[in-house]
């Protein structure tokens, strides 16, 4: 038999261009995802040799607010970073099929101007809003009726401020939660506050000075107060919300496509320590089947009502009772791959970076069956020192068994460098037993350990 001329090789259809704006280890982890389904990732990143920009070829350099370099990533026209790639390599001039983000804190005018030129942004700038402004989600959320915690908006001159947070306290107890409305991420921007006394004090009297200020009209305000750069311009009031006694975290992450086909994954639980996850079991130990269907409902209304696309993460109070149902409560929404999804990447048939590609895309989606009968994630976080060059080679010997997930980003405490994923072997239909559970967390927290230069 002869070889196939050229003619005869069927031809490869071009791959299609997600354009992502973000250089962290969400856009990293999507290039794994990408080149696996022949998607072609073009990232816009803030430096070249940053988490996204070692692993994208096609990966120019630009801030997410630089409407000339927002504009160049969709065109394909602005320059990638690896040196000696090939305009064929950068799919130089191929405008993007979609723009996604790695991030919410994006410039709503530039892409609702891009929405009116008929570029295809997934998800889109009024659903974005939800994940990036807690003031608006909280709105949105009353609108479909999503159970949350009670929840005031207060705003005017310092003292009105106060007095809005202690009448809210009056009616809800203290101690309260104050937030910034936009710009908060890993616990900056939240504060628990005890009393009225304590809105006089440190931090909470800064952001009610400073909301204060940004009223009238002032610079500076609440936004710039959470440590994000990109929150939209000063936010003139504050979120008060009751402080939840939870029990536990939870976290239900899906996806939609524009065509409106969806997937949920199971419900997780999420561990926070000091405001960031730390660790994330999956499927949620000993959660009832009826608050896995709320939870599972409640992100399935969200979706809907908000028209989210792409990957969908909503995190959830429960306050359990032995006796009685289960209370869930929407704490916050992400739009993009989250961190209580990374167990995905091993314990599942599609990962949340895959599903967020194929979803905005609006290709099928992938199963999000699990693929175990429980996965863990415990988070690398820098630690007081720098780990030694051995570290890396001993925490791979030290548990063959475990799936070490890293981000190319240099060490510095409390940093996230990485994350590792362990699984419980089993049928996934049957729960994982508390011990097999607690034996995946140990495993996964003792490379963890290694991993930090600890053990
Ligand atoms: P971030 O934007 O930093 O993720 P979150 O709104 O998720 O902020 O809050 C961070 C953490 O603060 C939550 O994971 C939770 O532990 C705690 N928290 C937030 N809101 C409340 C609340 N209303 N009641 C009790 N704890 C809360």
């Amino acid at each position: 038999m002869s070889a196939p001329t050229a003619a005869a090789v069927p031809c490869h259809r071009p791959a299609p261009v997600v354009a992502v704006i973000g250089g962290g280890q969400l856009a990293r982890m999507m290039q794994e995802e990408a080149s696996a389904l022949g998607v072609h990732l073009r990232a816009l990143v803030e430096a070249a040799d940053g988490s996204t920009g070692q692993v994208v070829v096609d990966a120019p350099v630009g801030e997410a607010g630089d409407a000339v370099a927002v504009r160049r990533l969709v065109s394909g026209t602005g320059a990638g970073t690896r040196p000696g790639a090939s305009a064929a390599q950068l799919q130089a001039a191929v405008p993007a099929d979609v723009l996604t983000f790695e991030h919410e804190h994006q410039d709503s005018g530039l892409l609702a101007g891009l929405v009116a030129e008929g570029v295809s942004v997934q998800p889109g700038p009024d659903s974005l809003l939800l994940a990036r402004d807690k003031i608006a989600m909280r709105r949105a959320m009353a609108e479909i009726g999503a159970p949350q915690p009670a929840w005031a908006e207060v705003t005017g001159t310092a003292e009105q401020i106060r007095a809005g947070i202690e009448s809210f306290a009056s009616h809800h107890g203290w101690p309260v939660v104050l937030k910034t409305p936009r710009g908060g991420y890993d616990g900056h921007g939240v504060l628990l506050v005890g009393s009225a006394a304590q809105l006089r004090d440190g931090q909470a009297a800064t952001w009610v000075t400073a909301t204060a200020a940004a009223a009238a009209g002032g610079p500076g305000g609440a936004a710039t107060l959470g440590g994000g750069s990109l929150g939209g311009g000063a936010a003139t009031s504050l979120l008060v919300e009751q402080a939840v006694p939870f029990t536990r975290e939870l976290a239900v992450l899906m996806a939609r496509s524009p065509s409106g086909r969806s997937a949920v994954w199971p419900v997780v639980e999420s561990v926070q320590a000091g405001g960031i996850c730390s660790e994330v079991i999956a499927p949620a130990p000993g959660l009832d089947a009826a608050a896995a269907g709320l939870a599972r409902d409640t992100a399935l209304a969200v979706a809907e009502h908000a028209g989210v696309t792409g990957v969908l993460a909503v995190e959830l109070f429960a306050v359990e009772a032995p006796g009685e149902p289960t209370r869930l409560l929407v704490n916050e929404l992400a739009m993009r791959p989250h961190n209580s999804g990374h167990w995905t990447q091993d314990g599942s048939v599609t990962s949340q970076f895959a599903q967020h590609l194929r979803a905005v895309l609006d290709l099928p989606l992938g199963s999000t069956e699990p693929t175990a009968a429980a996965t863990v994630m415990v988070n690398l976080l820098g630690g007081e020192t720098e780990p030694d060059d051995d570290a890396w080679a001993r925490a791979l010997a030290a548990d063959p068994g475990a799936r070490i997930h890293l981000y190319g980003k240099q060490w510095r405490p409390g940093r996230k460098l990485g994350h590792v994923n362990v699984t419980v072997p089993g049928d996934p239909s049957v729960p994982a037993s508390p011990e097999a559970v607690a034996e995946a967390r140990r495993r996964a927290r003792a490379v963890v350990a290694v991993l930090r230069g600890e053990a």
